[in-house]
């Protein structure tokens, strides 16, 4: 047994995750590769020897959301001593480095999101120097499939870019993450044909701009990844997040449409619904680019059901270019919608525009939209009722073990009962009554 095994062998790690698919699918990695040496999985974070914390820069709130757990964890490595270690991987780790070791000296290890393939090698070494790494490298490291531990028994995050290269002006993520780098295909399709055969059912292709994906050897694009992947049988469902306007071609959308197993969802993040509230941000496109496009996939897939980031109080917002989020809202009917606060992050353009929103006026202006939003919900759902949906069962509902959870084509929640055995199967469900953000049913 190598010394790495030794180390590892028994230990039991908790991993924390705050952020967005990318994370999580990070995280799904990040356990995967301690398993494979022999450690295990715990809920309980008191009763782990390692903690992982994989952190998200993208806003304040989350940066806030890490120290007062950082806070906590100080308290019990007082009392469970030196053998408590804790890790602070991904974009915040990326973004302060050693000035986290300065603040809280406690902390074992810091990782920026390229570098979590070493944990083994630092957990061999830790006692001997604390370890910050936050390289990047140009090229793609492929984890293999057998060093990720998947939470979801039928549903699969599956990586097919890291980085970002638009440097939208509120976001932190191209200084954290770093340039766009993109998985080769062979790779990709390999994973999914493993996960295909290990009975998952719906994929998700992840990246930060997934729609500019080009095959690193072949230089082939994202329509024909999304054509082979179409291929694979057994994947009944494939989706991609996330998608930007400005690359979402009127080809991706005729590709979607000709390709039987791409669902007909999609999320593409507007973040504002006014042309120069755009431009200020550098996002490439315009509000009526961005209708465009909706009518365009309306009308290919009628059915198709739209989900979009919004952002509101982006610095010199006025109440007018607000009231243009308000109409896009309106006139696009999104099926959901995730609504931010503009949170001023480091390093970005934006952060450096001394005309910020007071922060009541950007309270009430998100709640304006998530009201708004909520009402288009409650009607847009409310039409499902009486009618039969397909689901794909993915696990029991958290509050109630008796009724089982799930989501259909469209990416809505739905729970529901069932006389039957459905758990990780598709399953017809009929829609008896909805609320603004869930479907409740049973099976037939
Ligand atoms: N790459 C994706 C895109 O272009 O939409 C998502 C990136 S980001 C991790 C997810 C969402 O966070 C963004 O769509 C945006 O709405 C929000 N976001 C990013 N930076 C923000 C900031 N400084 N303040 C508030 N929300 C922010
Ligand atoms: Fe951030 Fe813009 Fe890149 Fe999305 S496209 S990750 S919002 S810089």
């Amino acid at each position: 047994m190598n010394q790495k095994m030794t180390t590892l062998k028994n230990l039991k790690f908790f991993v924390h995750t705050f952020g967005c698919q990318m994370n999580d699918n990070d995280s799904e990695h990040i356990a995967g590769i301690l398993k494979s040496y022999g450690a295990n999985p715990s809920d309980i974070l008191e009763e782990s020897d390692l903690i992982v914390i994989n952190t998200c820069a993208v806003r304040e709130k989350s940066e806030e959301k890490l120290y007062s757990l950082l806070g906590r964890l100080n308290s019990l490595k007082k009392k469970k001593g030196k053998k408590f270690t804790i890790g602070v991987v991904g974009c915040v780790a990326q973004l302060h480095r050693s000035k986290l070791l300065e603040k809280m000296p406690y902390i074992d290890f810091i990782l920026g999101p390229d570098n979590y393939r070493i944990i083994p090698e630092i957990m061999t070494n830790l006692f001997k120097e604390k370890i910050i790494s936050t390289d990047w490298s140009k090229d793609w490291h492929e984890i293999p499939a057998a060093q990720t531990l998947r939470t979801s028994r039928v549903s699969a995050f599956v990586t097919i870019m890291e980085g970002c290269n638009n440097f939208c002006t509120y976001c932190i993520v191209p200084y954290t993450r770093g340039r766009e780098k993109c998985r080769p295909s062979p790779q990709i399709l390999s994973e999914i044909q493993e996960l295909a055969h290990s009975g998952y059912k719906e994929i998700q292709l992840l990246g930060q701009n997934v729609n500019s994906y080009i095959d690193p050897n072949s230089k082939k694009g994202f329509i024909d990844l999304l054509k082979e992947v179409n291929t694979i049988e057994e994947i009944a469902w494939i989706r991609f997040i996330t998608s930007h306007p400005k690359n979402f071609s009127p080809d991706i959308a005729a590709a979607m449409k000709d390709s039987e197993r791409v669902c007909h969802q999609l999320h593409l993040p507007v973040q504002s619904g006014s042309t120069s509230v755009l431009h200020r941000m550098k996002r490439g496109y315009s509000r009526e680019d961005y209708l465009q496009i909706i009518m365009n996939l309306r009308k290919l897939m009628p059915d198709i059901s739209l989900s979009t980031d919004i952002i509101v109080g982006f610095p010199g917002e006025s109440d007018k270019e607000f009231q243009e989020t308000m109409s896009l809202l309106e006139k696009v009917r999104f099926t959901n919608i995730f609504s931010f606060r503009y949170s001023p992050r480091p390093l970005t353009e934006a952060e450096k525009n001394k005309d910020e929103v007071p922060f009541a006026i950007k309270k009430a202006r998100l709640i304006a939209v998530q009201n708004l939003q909520k009402i288009i919900q409650i009607e847009t759902n409310q039409l499902l009722v009486g009618r039969t949906i397909k689901v794909l069962c993915t696990g029991k509902s958290k509050k109630d073990p008796n009724i089982l959870s799930g989501r259909n084509a469209g990416y809505q929640v739905i729970n529901f009962s069932s006389k039957k055995e459905v758990l990780y199967q598709f399953v017809d469900v009929l829609i008896t009554s909805s609320g603004p953000y869930s479907l409740l049913g049973h099976t037939l």
